[in-house]
């Protein structure tokens, strides 16, 4: 497990007028899955190449546990950093098993420890060794290759990984699983994770933390409900769609929609519980209130029309953002992707 602190960080590229990432400042906690979100040339893959050396900041300073990367050899940091991108990049002349052996620091281990070690791999990332040890890349389905990537980058146990788009070019239901197994694994080693993509749903669903950029810029960091309750200008509410009630409902806590009050004999429900896990069980239960509790001590009630509240206040929120934007033609924007339209 590693931190990652961005200190102002500033990458200009030879002969370009603007800055690919301008003055950048931000930090990764230990154990975080940190989700870099922003339209195509908004500065992701700068940064996160950054981190590894693959690049160096042209100002501030990048520090990987506390030591600032440009004091670190870049062949022994690319070793402490797992690193995936979309074009897996697996060697089509090896075998999966051998694909994964290369990575150097389990090359000076005994064939027996490393075959094992392989094999530990592969299941933890959802693939049966037998099956799949000695099949080549071409006998694998993108989602397969991607799997083997993965296996790959924390063959050397690393502390950090950094992940550049790498479900972009999976069919949505193999992206939706990797989502799963990436959560899993996650959750299971504890490592830090550098994640990026220009999918808005990936950010909300995978992210501990997310980062929004625009153009080189940060314009907001936070926790995926943060963004989305008190977006920080209309550009992120825009992004991540404050106007749309599903995502809304589906990430909100119930909480969002306390009131006082209690409703004896009404069913319960926690104050971690999502607002549309409330309003699935106000609609199953045929119930007008449930009972918001916390640590299993009551502290208020959910109703119909206190969920409903919360949503015209965002739909509210959003409208005002509208007519700013329009009042100030704001030209940040014309950049925000396509998100699925307001509910
Ligand atoms: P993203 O990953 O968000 O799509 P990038 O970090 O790849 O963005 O690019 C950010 C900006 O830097 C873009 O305007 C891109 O054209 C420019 N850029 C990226 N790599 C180079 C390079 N090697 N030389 C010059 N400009 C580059
Ligand atoms: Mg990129």
């Amino acid at each position: 497990m590693a931190t990652v602190e961005f200190d102002d960080v500033t990458k200009t590229y030879p002969d370009t007028t603007s800055n690919a990432v301008d003055h950048v400042s931000f930090s990764v906690e230990r154990g975080a899955l940190c989700i870099l979100l922003g339209t195509s040339g908004s500065g992701k893959t700068t940064l996160l190449r950054m981190v590894n050396r693959l690049a160096d900041p042209t100002s501030g300073v990048i520090r990987v546990d506390g030591v600032p990367t440009v004091e670190q050899d870049p062949i022994a940091l690319r070793r402490r950093i797992g690193y995936v991108i979309q074009q897996v990049g697996l060697f089509p002349h090896l075998t999966v098993e051998e694909n994964v052996r290369v990575v150097p620091s389990i090359l000076g281990q005994k064939a027996s420890e490393t075959s094992s070690r392989v094999d530990e791999l592969l299941a933890l990332v959802g693939l049966e060794p037998a099956e799949y040890r000695k099949r080549y890349p071409r006998q694998l389905s993108g989602g397969q290759q991607q799997r083997v990537g993965l296996a790959r980058a924390l063959a050397a146990d690393p502390e950090l990984l950094l992940m550049d788009e790498p479900f972009g070019a999976l069919d949505a239901i193999t992206r939706g699983r990797l989502q799963d197994e990436l959560q899993r694994i996650q959750r299971d080693t504890g490592k830090t994770i550098l994640f990026v993509t220009h999918d808005v749903e990936e950010a909300f669903k995978l992210g501990t933390q997310v980062v929004v950029l625009d153009q080189g810029r940060l314009m907001q960091e936070g926790a995926p409900v943060d963004l989305l309750a008190h977006p920080a200008n209309a550009f992120v509410g825009k992004l991540v769609g404050s106007a749309n009630v599903l995502r809304q409902l589906e990430y909100l806590p119930a909480s969002a929609a306390q009131e006082p009050g209690d409703s004896p004999g009404s069913q319960r429900i926690s104050t971690h519980a999502t607002l549309l896990e409330a309003l699935l069980q106000l609609m199953q239960s045929r119930q007008s209130a449930l009972t918001l509790e916390d640590g299993g001590q009551s502290v208020g009630q959910v109703t119909l029309s206190g969920i409903s509240r919360v949503m015209m206040a965002a739909r509210q929120m959003a409208d005002d953002q509208a007519a700013e934007e329009a009042a100030t033609d704001s030209q940040a924007s014309e950049n925000v992707p396509v998100t699925p339209e307001a509910v």
